[in-house]
């Protein structure tokens, strides 16, 4: 029988306030995408989110999609859920999205009140849940008007599947039109997901903007830009790696100029006294408009070390200063 550590909400600082709402949310936060699937080892993950628990991360993100096969992360997590965590259901965050392709036919992608609402009925049944704390639009649909895609979202909420709505990769602008519908619907955006890391820092020049002006929290995705901004890839490609696997990482994004940037990042995290990870997660939410950085996981330990960024969080400008330069 698991039994959570009484110490878990014992780390200091550890919980931000997502935009002007009223919920708070760990600094880190773990993702499902990888690692949690049906061709994975269901211990292994059952293991990270065990631990990811005791250390006081309460919020777990999923989406229809996960997997694979698509669909069995959210079952995974239901089964996990299930087995440990069902006692402390209102100490948890679980979010799910729906937006990628899910099923055949012209219902199962994008922004459709039919699919969205669909969807979201499947994911409570693999999940094997009344409600889902965030439910998202994964990704905007040039198609369908953003009202009806916005409406779907409020009715979620409204019909007790969701408490709160999120969005994810939209744009600035898209973004204020979506957060306006919202509003109006009674229902305001809770957070935004962007991708956003030390080589992909696409969110500051507007969107961080958006987002503190409409009061939205704001949770990267992929903050270790899928584990090249750990120590993982240093010395070649592991077998057990990511990038090994021919998926969203290709070997062939590894070149010699970016191994180059990474050795030199880790060396400057060294004189930090953290791990790259470490330092990459810091970097993450050094803006107070960032509410979490969204990981992932393969191993328990890599978890622990993550966790550890929250030890060393501040930077001195000459060492932003240092990132940049490296960066170019
Ligand atoms: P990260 O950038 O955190 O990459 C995670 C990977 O990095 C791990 O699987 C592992 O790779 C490696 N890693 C993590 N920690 C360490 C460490 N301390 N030392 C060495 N290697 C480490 O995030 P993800 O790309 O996994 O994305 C995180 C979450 O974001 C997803 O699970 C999902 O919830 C969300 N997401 C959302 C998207 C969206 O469109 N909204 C898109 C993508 C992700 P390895 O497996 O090789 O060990």
């Amino acid at each position: 029988m698991y039994s959570p550590a009484p110490t878990r909400y014992d780390t200091p600082f550890i919980y931000r306030r997502c935009g002007r709402s009223g919920l708070q949310l760990p600094l880190i936060s773990l993702g499902l995408w990888h690692n949690f699937g049906g061709v994975d080892v269901y211990e292994n993950g059952r293991a990270i989110v065990r631990r990811a628990f005791d250390l006081g991360i309460t919020h777990f993100d999923l989406a229809n999609n996960y997997g694979p096969p698509p669909g069995s992360a959210e079952e995974n997590f239901g089964k996990i859920f299930h087995a440990d965590l069902i006692a402390h259901r209102d100490e948890l965050i679980v979010s799910t999205k729906a937006g990628y392709h899910m099923w055949a036919g012209p219902y199962g992608e994008w922004g459709s009140r039919k699919y969205l609402l669909s969807s979201l009925d499947q994911s409570l049944k693999r999940l094997q849940l009344d409600y889902v704390d965030i439910f998202y639009h994964h990704r905007p649909d040039p198609n369908t008007p953003l009202e009806e895609s916005m409406g779907a979202l409020a009715h979620a909420v409204r019909s007790g599947k969701a408490l709160y709505v999120g969005l994810s990769n939209y744009k600035p602008e898209e973004t204020a039109r979506a957060a306006k519908i919202l509003r109006d619907l009674g229902t305001p955006a809770l957070i935004h997901q962007p991708r956003y890391s030390m080589l992909d820092r696409w969110i500051e020049p507007a969107l961080l903007d958006v987002l503190a002006a409409e009061g939205i929290g704001c949770i990267p995705f992929s903050p270790l830009a899928q584990g090249l901004l750990t120590n993982r890839y240093l010395h070649g490609i592991p077998e057990d790696a990511r990038a090994a696997k021919n998926g969203f990482l290709k070997a062939e994004r590894i070149t010699p100029e970016l191994l180059a940037k990474i050795q030199k990042l880790d060396a400057l995290a060294q004189t930090r006294g953290q791990s790259l990870a470490q330092m990459a997660l810091a970097w993450t939410v050094r803006d107070p408009r960032v509410t979490t950085a969204l990981i992932g996981a393969s191993k328990v330990a890599q978890l622990e070390d993550n966790f550890a960024a929250l030890q060393t969080l501040d930077f001195a400008s000459d060492e932003l200063a240092r990132i940049d330069a490296i960066l170019g």
